[in-house]
């Protein structure tokens, strides 16, 4: 149904869960992959080796995207090896939960630098080399909570709000230059970033979700296909929840 054959995706938390399905649907589909991770080097690796018969495609480097001076040499490096850059993929995320009386102050700014600030350091990297070849699709993988809430998610909450008002803002600075930016909303995705949910928190959790199951990381990866291509050209600013009718 897609081809991205020709085009380069940059995806960032590409070594893991939803980032992975990204990044592995992307290869499917003749993208190129330059995928950034934080610093589990097994998993890195494991994505190397899953996806070895595509290896000219694909490229992974560990660089934290909360740390300006390594995004900037990231995309420096980039525009040296004269890249082109058609897509962006923002899904590096953390979660550090807990009440807000007792949130810890790190806890607070750490989920803010890497979901926000972690954005928006790519996001300023990316629209200069999208802008020049006057192509580009941005897209940030955010979550329900930022409309719902969630107790004891204030911090990740509101990092996800923000992604999703910097999105729609974003989306009307770079119109003109055939720039689409959007995001995706998944539901309850079974990743490491859940894995610390109950047996209990998981049933309940299901029996909230109208489809009464949690979502895969293909289906997450389905959806960013569609509103990174270019059948997806005149939609910008939105959220497309992938939620299981969350
Ligand atoms: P995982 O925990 O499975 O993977 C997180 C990925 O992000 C890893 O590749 C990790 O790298 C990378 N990462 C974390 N911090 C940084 C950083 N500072 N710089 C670069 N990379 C970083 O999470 P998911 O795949 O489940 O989540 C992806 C996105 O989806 C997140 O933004 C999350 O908020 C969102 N989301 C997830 C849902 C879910 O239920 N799973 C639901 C709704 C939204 P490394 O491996 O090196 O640690």
């Amino acid at each position: 149904m897609f081809t991205f054959k020709g085009q380069t995706v940059v995806v960032t938390g590409a070594s893991r869960g939803i980032g992975r399905a990204i990044t592995d649907a992307f290869l499917a589909h003749g993208a190129r992959v330059i995928g950034l991770y934080a610093g589990n080097k097994e998993a890195a690796r494991q994505c190397i080796a899953d996806n070895a018969s595509c290896k000219q495609q694909l490229q992974l480097h560990q660089c934290d995207v909360t740390d300006e001076k390594e995004v900037h040499s990231f995309f420096q490096q980039l525009e040296n090896c004269e890249e082109r850059l058609d897509i962006l993929i923002n899904s590096a995320g953390i979660r550090r939960d807990a009440m807000l009386a007792m949130m810890k102050n790190d806890d607070w700014q750490s989920v803010i630098d890497t979901n926000l600030t972690g954005t928006f350091l790519m996001s300023k990297g990316a629209v200069p080399l999208m802008m020049r070849n006057r192509y580009g699709r941005i897209i940030n993988i955010t979550s329900p909570v930022a409309n719902l809430g969630f107790a004891g998610q204030t911090n990740y909450a509101a990092s996800k709000a923000g992604q999703i008002a910097m999105a729609r803002s974003l989306a009307k600075e770079v119109a003109k230059k055939n720039i689409t930016v959007n995001c995706i909303s998944p539901g309850f995705i079974a990743t490491d970033f859940i894995a610390d949910l109950s047996e209990k928190q998981i049933k309940a959790y299901k029996q909230m979700v109208p489809m009464k199951r949690f979502g895969t990381v293909e289906e997450v990866a389905n959806a960013v296909l569609f509103l990174a291509s270019e059948k997806a050209a005149y939609i910008s600013g939105i959220v497309l929840d992938v939620a299981g009718g969350l």
